[in-house]
């Protein structure tokens, strides 16, 4: 039985960030992950580019995630991979983590970071659809450049979709949005975008039916209806963003169940503390006034529920981490990186 200080689960960037923070206050620190990757939710928009995030200059997803991992590992905590949390309980003053493979795990606190939960996305229901998701069906985007002058046809009129549909503007020959609404409830900004570029918008229209190509392997039309009407749309891609379903597959034993609200959230009770005495909580899955569910946000709440986790630990522990400036490893760590004259960061 290896005990650890701290138990993150959830390896998104308020998971991965609460380890940096972790090993900052030098408590032994362990991520557990269900997917076979870190970063969270910002895998589903790779080549999306960033200009949010302080102190960083615009930069894809997918870079900005390898940052984040590789900060994540300054420490070199104990990552689990391939491991979905099922449930915790509580033997004594340790937490039993138990998960889907069977392992246990043991720690005396907890950072709960798991964002949405294992998110799963809606499909479309519409017959046939399913075998059209090795070819052209898509979900999400994983490359812009496979969609280079092609007629695609985006389905949804939130965020996720009219943001893929500013991305394709650039790339794609030709984008068309469909949404069954009367009014596209995505940014405004995005949506005025979508307007400048002439985009054709399809308000009260929903996809009836897929039409295939002589061979059967990819959708080579679509019948749109709208207004009770039926159109046809040749179509090179489509992309359907309906959303995601959540399956929040963490349980607690009742004892310690933390409270939550709407069924789902984590409700702080101050400084990323949940109801549970030694069960913190950071980024997307928690909720207090105020809360921002963004980039920035998960890294505050790390700071927070990190900070947390050590005083209950030690509570005559300093509460709140030095700056890294004053951490004896960073003192070796930046001698290092001077002799490497790998200044790109002081410069
Ligand atoms: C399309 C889109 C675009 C966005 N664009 C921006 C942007 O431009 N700027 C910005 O600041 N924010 C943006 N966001 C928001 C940002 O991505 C989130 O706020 C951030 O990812 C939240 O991080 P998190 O770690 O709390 O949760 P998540 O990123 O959801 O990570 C949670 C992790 O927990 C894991 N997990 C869940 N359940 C379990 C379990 N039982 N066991 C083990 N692991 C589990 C999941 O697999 C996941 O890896 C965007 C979000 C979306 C969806």
């Amino acid at each position: 039985m290896e005990l650890f200080d701290v138990t993150i689960i959830g390896g998104g960037p308020a998971g991965l960030y609460s380890a940096f923070y972790s090993g900052m206050r030098n408590m032994k620190t362990k991520i557990i992950e269900v997917q076979p990757i870190l970063g969270g939710k910002v895998n589903i928009y790779p080549e999306k580019i960033l200009w949010d995030v302080g102190g960083l200059p615009p930069i894809q997803a997918q870079h900005f995630v390898q940052n984040l991992i590789n900060q994540a590992k300054t420490f070199s905590p104990t990552i689990c991979l391939n491991t979905k949390v099922e449930q915790i309980t509580k033997q004594g003053e340790i937490f039993v983590i138990s998960t889907d493979s069977g392992e246990i795990h043991y720690s005396k606190t907890i950072i709960v970071a798991v964002g949405g939960g294992i998110l799963n996305p809606i499909k479309l229901e519409v017959e046939g659809a399913d075998k059209y998701a090795m070819s052209n069906l898509h979900y999400t985007i994983l490359g812009l450049k496979r969609f280079q002058n092609k007629r695609v046809l985006v389905s949804g009129g939130g965020n996720g979709a009219i943001d893929w549909a500013v991305e394709l503007l650039p790339v794609a020959k030709e984008v068309t949005v469909i949404y069954r609404g009367e009014q596209l409830s995505a940014h405004e900004s995005q949506v005025e975008k979508l307007k400048q570029h002439d985009v054709n918008i399809m308000l009260n229209a929903e996809i009836q039916s897929l039409l295939s190509n002589r061979n059967q392997t990819r959708i080579a039309q679509v019948v749109i209806s709208q207004n009770g009407n039926s159109l046809l749309l040749p179509v090179d891609d489509v992309l359907v963003c309906h959303g995601y379903q959540r399956e929040m597959s963490l349980s607690f034993a009742d004892e310690i169940k933390p409270n939550v609200k709407d069924d789902y959230y984590l409700v702080s009770h101050g400084q990323c503390r949940t109801s549970v005495p030694g069960v913190f909580a950071a980024g997307d899955i928690i909720y207090y006034e105020d809360k921002v569910n963004l980039l920035a946000g998960a890294f505050q709440d790390a700071v927070l529920a990190v900070n947390s986790a050590k005083l209950y630990i030690d509570p005559k522990a300093e509460k709140y981490a030095m700056v890294s400036s004053h951490n004896e490893k960073f003192l070796e760590k930046n001698k290092d990186l001077v002799q490497k004259c790998d200044l790109q960061c002081l410069t």
